[in-house]
């Protein structure tokens, strides 16, 4: 399965900030995914819980954001989606994919301080 993969890279980020910062247990992970990261968010969460048993991930609550795509819509112009779309969703003008993230990104992690 390809989030496990991921998964341990992530984890992998985590358990290396914790042993710089000195954190015991984290609380919070922030996470964004790109649009075309193929990343199946649920699979990913069952990932994090099942693999970050023993290390300071452990009952950490994994927020997962998707990073919206950017788009041209041939009527209304360039905007952005938070997910994969042929139509316009304001005017149901063909859509044009310009540029979407293809990774997984750590934003940010609350630890507990003890
Ligand atoms: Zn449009």
């Amino acid at each position: 399965m390809h989030e496990v993969a991921i998964c341990e890279a992530l984890l992998g980020q985590l358990v290396a900030l914790a042993g710089q910062h000195g954190w015991s247990r984290l609380v919070r992970v922030w996470v964004r995914l790109g649009l075309l990261s193929g990343v199946v968010p649920e699979a990913l969460e069952f990932a994090f819980t099942a693999l970050s048993a023993g290390t300071p991930a452990e009952g950490a609550e994994l927020v997962l954001e998707t990073e919206p795509g950017h788009f041209a819509c041939a009527v209304c112009g360039e905007l952005e989606l938070a997910s994969f779309d042929f139509a316009c969703p304001l005017c149901g003008g063909p859509l044009q994919l310009l540029r979407a993230g293809r990774d997984l990104l750590l934003c940010e992690v609350e630890p507990i301080l003890s």
